[in-house]
């Protein structure tokens, strides 16, 4: 499944746990670990996607300086605050697609039934869970574990923060 209209993101190096909060919540995001700005540029120009980056050189390039190219400037090193900046900034919607990407190959999820995922998961989840999901690429198997509920929380409680602020 893919939505048209959803943005979708490059995160550079320099701002690395972007990345997995933003595919929590459900955004086609890359990583960029290379060392050429010009490689991540034109990665993003063929594929859509809006950079966010932590490098003010990056910024004065004449295709984000003319708008075809957008680009955020991450202005905190706190990775929570980072992520304040760029869903206040966009007004992401942090429900967006729970559970529908990997957090480690941003691959999106494909559903799976409990009986097949039996012998992969350890008895007590596969007890308790009954919804589940594989990831095409790592082959890693997903639910709604505690993990993936205290990131929720998490993401909820910055929606809040960005609320409380607009009210002054
Ligand atoms: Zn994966």
């Amino acid at each position: 499944m893919r939505l048209i209209n959803a943005p979708k993101f490059i995160v550079d190096n320099n701002a690395g746990k972007l990345a997995k909060w933003l595919r929590v919540m459900g955004y086609d995001t890359l990583f960029f670990n290379g060392r050429s700005d010009s490689g991540m540029i034109a990665t993003a120009l063929a594929e859509g996607r809006i950079i966010l980056t932590r490098d003010t050189q990056i910024m004065k390039r004449r295709v984000i300086t003319n708008g075809q190219l957008k680009a955020i400037l991450i202005t905190s090193d706190q990775p929570e605050l980072q992520m304040h900046q760029v869903i206040a900034t966009l007004n992401l919607d942090c429900q967006f697609r729970p559970f529908a990407m990997c957090l480690e190959c941003n691959q999106p999820l494909v559903v799976r039934s409990r009986e097949q995922v039996k012998d992969v998961v350890p008895p007590y989840v596969f007890q308790t869970q009954s919804q589940y999901m594989e990831c095409p690429a790592c082959h890693r198997i997903f639910w709604r574990g505690t993990h993936w509920q205290a990131m929720t929380r998490k993401l909820n409680k910055l929606t809040q923060y960005q609320r409380k602020e607009g009210e002054f």
